[in-house]
């Protein structure tokens, strides 16, 4: 019969930015089963990662023991484990010796290279108080502003976009916003596989009448609830924005009070868009000038329109324009700062927003203050009681440039996977091999583990308490379910450890004494209080004064910028940094499927998940397939200047001709061996949905 559940845990999924809130069923420290619970974002709906993904947590790989580099083990790049002995590389050690030597290392390249010889990649993984924390470490323990984590490989853009607009990186209403919007305009998302709960407002949205909008170079199923599909050339969303813009003014459909009261650069804007009439760009956009100036209609004439985004805008050399662009849309129509309206750049990582947030990033210190701004320095200064370094850090690619250039020594990494995760990853693990000390702190032997001089066992997400804030900006508590296996050790903990052994003298006693710290240092979230999340489990901020109800809608009134008004910034054509030519003739896209979340490491080690999804593959077009004389599941050597794969082709007539797809998650054909470190000159964040490639059968 079934096994009954001694124990029900309430707390969050660890997945995707949505933040569905769910409660783990627990038996014997394990967890049986995981059910849906009623939280803002979810309302008792998980999909399938949410529902079966929790089996990694009790998986037999995962690290129990702190482990020590044996001297005789090679660094190479292209170091391969041998799967029956997975940790040959290593010896098991007490944690007296691994942190002193860990640390110790550390503290020494510190003293005799200067701070800068040093950085930290903390994780969108971990809870809010684990990012603070780390951050904390690496500027005031290390003496550096090298700290960055993988929001540099998602919205780094977006965010750059909408920090210069409109003074602040968040969305401006939450998904479920959608069911009171009279047009949905989604673009370079996929969120049925991505967000899938949040694919389920916007259907129900559709249902109730409004009109979707869906614009992709890649169709997705969301199509067939759309009004409206356009399927753009990659590489050309400015192109059409423009084009939609251009439309909007000649056409008359500019709100010009919202345009006159609440922005500025509106006539920098359309001296720009004047030369991007829909009759122009459609011939480099492949969209129909026609439908061009409908969706531009539709979008401006609606009572509430609102813009949801994914990794499709944000990661090109040109990401950060195509965010102004959707800035400039939203703000030129006034569709903003009501229910239904605004921007919202949809976050793939369960707590990417929190950990920005929390200051895990190398230009701003918590809650964005600039790292070299002197009145924001010094509050911090007088907070942590040290002096800081003026200058904002390296970001996660330039670190790996910087090991190559022989600048940068060691590096503490938690809860990242750059080995797999990086642009050109061959150059990031001939980085990691490089370095003369490396500390990594995780569940499993991740790939970036193999070039550890020593791994520190950490705790899986069912297995701590601590803050997670998603994509609608809600702060919600992850209650611990089950106990870390053997002498694996609470996050938290192991980053206290690292810090007293660089010479900070730190006594948190938990989770919550860490986020009372953050309160003092981040307006956004001072009036949210421990107590009150453990009562309600989600609290929205900005929450600035305890008992505010927290704003789910903001820029009601005025934008958090100096002057009060969203600058307004033109964009002109930029192409991508690699094209495909005669050599390499076919585009890549690299993304995520539904079953696989990000570098795999805990997705691929789910059952259920990866019985559902098990082998890599490249998906094609059937037109390109018939070019090729390939057919589904045979195997494709993919390959591009900087590296190839080997692959099943699976046929998708949803991908474009001429472009193939590839999923990040599989360490034995990884995506990112092919892909191009090239960066966006602002938001720094690579072209991974961009580069040439050829195929070859076998
Ligand atoms: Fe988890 Fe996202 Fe799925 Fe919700 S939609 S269950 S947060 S992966």
């Amino acid at each position: 019969g079934m096994v009954k559940a001694d124990k029900k845990v309430d707390s969050v999924c660890p997945y995707c930015g949505i933040g569905c809130q769910l409660t783990y069923h627990v038996k014997d420290d394990k967890i049986l089963m995981v059910t849906g619970r009623d939280g803002p974002a979810n309302e008792e709906r998980l999909c399938v990662k949410g529902r079966f993904g929790f089996d990694y947590a009790r998986h037999p790989q995962r690290l129990t023991k702190p482990l020590i580099r044996r001297a005789d083990a090679p660094k190479h790049k292209d170091f391969v484990v041998d799967p029956s002995n997975p940790l040959a590389a290593f010896r098991e050690a007490s944690w007296e010796e691994a942190l002193a030597l860990a640390s110790g290392k550390l503290r020494e390249i510190r003293d005799s290279k200067g701070p800068n010889a040093l950085a930290g990649f903390g994780s969108a993984k971990g809870s809010n108080e684990e990012a603070y924390l780390f951050q904390k470490l690496v500027r005031t323990g290390f003496g550096t502003n090298n700290v960055d984590h993988c929001t540099r490989l998602c919205h780094a853009s977006s965010v750059a976009a909408l920090l210069e607009a409109v003074g602040s990186g968040a969305v401006s209403n939450p998904v479920r916003d959608v069911l009171h919007s009279e047009v949905i305009f989604l673009i370079g998302s996929n969120p049925l596989v991505n967000h899938p709960v949040g694919a389920t407002w916007m259907k129900n949205a559709v249902k109730n009448g409004a009109k979707l909008i869906v614009c992709d170079p890649r169709r997705n199923d969301l199509q067939r609830y759309a009004t409206h599909f356009l399927q753009f050339k990659p590489d050309t969303d400015v192109a059409m924005l423009n084009a939609m813009m251009h439309t909007i003014i000649e056409e008359g459909l500019v709100d010009e009070a919202f345009v006159n009261d609440r922005t500025s650069g509106f006539e920098e804007l359309k001296k720009n868009v004047a030369d991007f009439s829909p009759e122009k760009m459609a011939k480099i956009c492949g969209i129909p000038a026609q439908t061009l100036r409908e969706v531009a209609r539709m979008f401006a004439t609606s009572k509430a329109s609102m813009i949801l985004w994914g990794m499709g805008v944000s990661q090109h050399v040109h990401g950060t324009d195509n965010a102004r662009c959707l800035i400039s849309l939203v703000m030129m129509t006034g569709q903003i700062g009501r229910r239904g309206t605004g921007l919202h750049p949809l976050r793939g990582q369960n707590n990417v927003q929190g950990a920005s947030d929390a200051g895990l990033i190398p230009m701003v210190f918590p809650d964005y203050q600039a790292v070299g701004n002197r009145t924001i320095r010094q509050k911090f200064e007088e907070l942590w009681g040290t002096t800081l370094d003026p200058n904002p850090g390296l970001t996660v690619v330039e670190i790996m440039d910087a090991i190559h250039d022989g600048k940068l020594h060691g590096c503490y990494i938690m809860g990242e996977n750059p080995a797999m995760s990086d642009p050109d990853v061959d150059h990031a693990r001939d980085a990691l091999a490089k370095l003369d000390w490396l500390v990594v702190q995780d569940i499993f032997l991740t790939e970036t583990a193999y070039f550890a001089d020593v791994v520190l066992p950490a705790s899986a997400f069912p297995e701590k308490d601590g803050t997670f804030t998603n994509t609608d900006r809600q702060v919600q508590l992850g209650r611990a379910a089950i106990n870390p296996p053997g002498d694996a050790r609470q996050d938290l903990w192991i980053i206290q450890e690292m810090a007293r052994g660089l010479g900070l003298d730190w006594n948190y006693s938990g989770p919550k004494d860490v986020f009372n710290e953050m309160r003092k240092a981040m307006h956004s979230i001072a009036g949210i209080t421990w107590e009150r999340l453990q009562a309600e489990h989600s609290v929205t901020y900005p929450c600035e004064n305890e008992g505010d109800p927290g704003d789910e809608v903001v820029f009601i009134d005025k934008f958090p910028t100096p002057n009060g008004r969203a600058k307004l910034v033109p964009a002109k054509l930029i192409t991508a940094n690699e094209k495909p030519d005669t050599e390499f003739p076919m585009v890549l896209i690299t993304g995520r499927q539904l079953e696989h979340w990000h570098t795999g490491s805990m997705t691929r080690r789910a059952s259920v998940l990866d019985n559902i999804e098990p082998i890599a593959t490249v998906t094609i077009n059937p037109a390109d397939m018939a070019a090729l004389k390939v057919k589904a599941g045979d195997v494709i050597t993919v390959e591009s200047r900087r590296g190839k794969i080997a692959l099943y082709a699976r046929v998708d007539p949803n991908v474009p001709v001429g472009a193939v797809f590839i999923p990040f998650a599989y360490y034995e054909a990884a995506a990112n061996m092919l892909t191009n470190p090239a960066l966006d000159p602002f938001g720094k964040i690579p072209e991974f949905k961009y580069c040439a490639v050829r195929l070859k059968k076998g």
